[in-house]
């Protein structure tokens, strides 16, 4: 059944009504979405959307997979949940391949709802295992909306307290083409941040507990850094004893193509002590998680539990999710299609100069977006090309310092001729604006 627009402009009202002010709604005219098939969405009036962010980067694979259908329906007819007070067999499952994946030796696996909590339980160990509540994150980072996570978010549009838990120092490193370090090649830009590390740690009393990062910043408008810089940064972590937490949520599961962990284009020194990942693994179900050596992991000295955390309809779809991507490669999927978005929206950002950059990493694409003729980023533009979008039939995110910059990040398993048809759909409405 379709929606008169009435409809939807009736429930954004209630929704204004009951719902806080500080949860952001894309759209003028709120998108009420009812249905999902592969690479594309519908929305209560009947409208259908080539989905280029998948909810920000949770249906990685594709909507109403099949496979995971199948295992999710399955086991809530066996059973929903049983908490982590049970032995449970999904869990336990998905644990021994996520630990196995993970690149960290005698690895140990926490499961939580969001990835939000991943990271507050990483820091919760990192502060533990350390005994320090000073942490290291990156300028313009994002890591969650709870008390500890806003406390490590540098990106102040996303950070709404200035208090925190957490003594945190933020480094440079993670928007490469604005700042004081613009324009620098990889090797001086890395040894920079290396320096205003070495020069923060310096002015710091006592023992830092860890770095925590986005190897490519999400909420941040996809921001690359060099590869190597965190390998270079964990030379200076590895002289204090600081550990290296990487925030995997919107990095993880093969995402950026080249890589199945963020962390890989910077292993010269190893593995990150501590990994979390949430978002894609279970392709809208909730799951988040963090691993980590079993030493800092097993330090706590109390114990723990988590209600829904690993709950096994969460599991199921993790594992059948999880197959599918192996299987069907959707690393190789996001290279090679993702490379070619990226050159196909370089093509036509040359002839736009309300486009200052277009960068990415497999599917993991950014579009920075300025006023015209000048280097000032316009978080007007990025909004009028998402509305420019959605009239075209195509859903994308925004993002950056102020939400200047368009996010690219559509289901994994995306096709070439979908990737044109959102490449077409997109410059019709950057030229639009
Ligand atoms: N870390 C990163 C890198 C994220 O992008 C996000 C969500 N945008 C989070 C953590 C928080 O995840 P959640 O919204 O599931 O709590």
């Amino acid at each position: 059944m379709t929606h008169h627009p009435h409809d939807a402009a009736e429930l954004h009202a209630r929704h204004r009504a009951v719902l806080p002010s500080w949860l952001s709604l894309y759209y003028e005219r709120p998108l009420e979405l009812t249905h999902g098939e592969g690479r594309y969405v519908w929305d209560a009036e009947g409208n259908r959307y080539l989905d280029f962010f998948g909810g920000i980067l949770t249906t990685m694979t594709a909507h109403a997979l099949p496979e995971v259908t199948k295992a999710v329906g399955e086991q809530a007819g066996r059973i929903i949940h049983t908490s982590t007070l049970y032995l449970s067999r999904p869990m336990i499952e998905l644990a021994e391949r996520i630990a196995a994946l993970s690149g960290i030796p005698d690895a140990r696996v926490f499961f939580t709802t969001s990835g939000t909590e991943a990271n507050d339980a990483a820091l919760l160990l990192a502060t533990n295992h350390r005994r320090s509540n000073q942490i290291l994150a990156m300028r313009n980072s994002y890591h969650g909306r709870s008390f500890s996570t806003v406390g490590v978010t540098g990106n102040t549009s996303w950070s709404p307290t200035s208090l925190s838990p957490l003594q945190t120092l933020y480094v440079h490193g993670g928007v490469r083409s604005r700042g004081p370090y613009a324009g620098l090649d990889d090797r001086a830009y890395i040894a920079a941040c290396v320096a205003d590390l070495e020069d923060m740690l310096q002015q710091t009393a006592g023992g830092v507990a860890a770095l925590i990062a986005e190897p490519v910043q999400g909420v941040g408008g996809f921001t690359l850094p060099p590869d190597g810089l965190f390998a270079a940064f964990r030379e200076v972590l590895d002289r204090h004893g600081i550990l290296w937490i990487s925030d995997e949520v919107q990095t993880g599961w093969g995402r950026t193509g080249d890589h199945f962990w963020g962390w890989q284009a910077h292993a010269d020194n190893g593995p990150p002590d501590l990994l979390t990942f949430a978002k894609g693994i279970g392709n809208g179900m909730s799951i988040g998680g963090v691993v980590a050596r079993a030493e800092v992991m097993n330090a706590m000295p109390a114990n723990s539990i988590s209600t829904f955390g690993g709950s096994p309809v969460t599991m199921a779809a993790g594992l059948a999710n999880l197959t599918y991507l192996l299987e069907h490669d959707l690393q190789g999927n996001a290279r090679r299609v993702g490379g070619l978005l990226i050159e196909r929206l370089r093509a036509v950002a040359a002839g736009l100069d309300v486009v200052r950059e277009v960068r990415g990493r497999g599917l993991m694409i950014g579009v920075d977006l300025v006023r015209p003729g000048t280097d000032v980023p316009s978080p007007e533009a990025a909004t009028q090309v998402l509305e420019a979008a959605r009239e075209r039939g195509l859903l994308v995110g925004k993002g950056g310092q102020g939400g200047a910059a368009l996010r690219i990040a559509p289901p994994m398993s995306l096709t070439v001729a979908e990737a044109e048809e959102g490449a077409e759909a997109l410059a019709a409405a950057l030229r639009a604006v």
